[in-house]
């Protein structure tokens, strides 16, 4: 993985977020402020915009230079969390050696950043309820050493899932928990972003120049 493969996998993931920005709206909407996919698309947006910075480095200085830009430029909780997960990422570039086992170690670090800063694990109706599991399964089946491509096709399931899963959880986190009872029923919108952006990561490096 390098510079070049980073930006493919922000590309990916900024269609994907256009694509559903509307309905990542009305979910935030629903149980925060509304602003969340903008935040997104800005921070994506800004991401594209130093493409050729990205591109020339390895893939930890491109993760690094990444997680700075979302945190200078992308407000609400999204943004010091997101950039939490590159930056993780980026610490741990080194472990990659082709094995998905480097890259499941690898987002797990991503995962854990995000964790330390938001101070919050699985069950409080966020994006963790999505990239936790994920880091989960990454490991499990990296550990099996099944087939990349198979791989790439469970951990999206692995996203819904989680993603799915939100809806009925009591929010004790974010703006969504000043909700209450009334934050059950919802799907957390972090939740979903999360899980298209992983969907979408995922299918792009299954597509093969971009593989693992
Ligand atoms: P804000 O809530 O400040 O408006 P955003 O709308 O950009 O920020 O992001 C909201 C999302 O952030 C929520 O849907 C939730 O998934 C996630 N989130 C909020 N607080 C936390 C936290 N402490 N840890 C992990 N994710 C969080
Ligand atoms: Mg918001």
């Amino acid at each position: 993985m390098n510079g070049k493969v980073v930006m493919e996998c922000i590309d990916a993931a900024y269609v994907s977020i256009k694509q559903h920005a509307d309905e990542i709206m009305v979910l935030d909407q629903a149980i925060g402020d509304g602003d969340h996919v903008f935040n997104l698309i800005r921070g994506l947006e800004a991401l594209r915009g130093i493409r050729s910075d990205i591109e020339a480095l390895d893939c930890g200085p491109a993760l690094k230079l990444a997680a700075t830009k979302v945190l200078s430029t992308v407000g609400g909780s999204s943004g010091p969390l997101f950039s939490s997960l590159l930056l993780g990422m980026s610490r741990a570039c080194d472990r990659l050696n082709g094995d998905p086992r480097g890259y499941a170690q690898m987002y797990a670090a991503g995962v854990q950043a995000v964790a330390d800063r938001g101070k919050t694990g699985k069950g409080s109706k966020t994006m963790m309820d999505v990239l936790i599991p994920v880091a989960e399964r990454f490991h499990e089946l990296a550990d099996g050493e099944p087939a990349v491509p198979l791989i790439l096709a469970e951990l999206p399931r692995e996203a819904a899932r989680g993603m799915l899963a939100t809806r009925d959880m009591l929010a004790t986190k974010g703006r969504a928990s000043f909700l209450g009872e009334r934050s059950r029923g919802h799907i957390d919108p972090g939740a979903r972003s999360s899980e298209i952006m992983i969907a979408a990561v995922c299918e792009r490096l299954g597509k093969g120049s971009a593989a693992p």
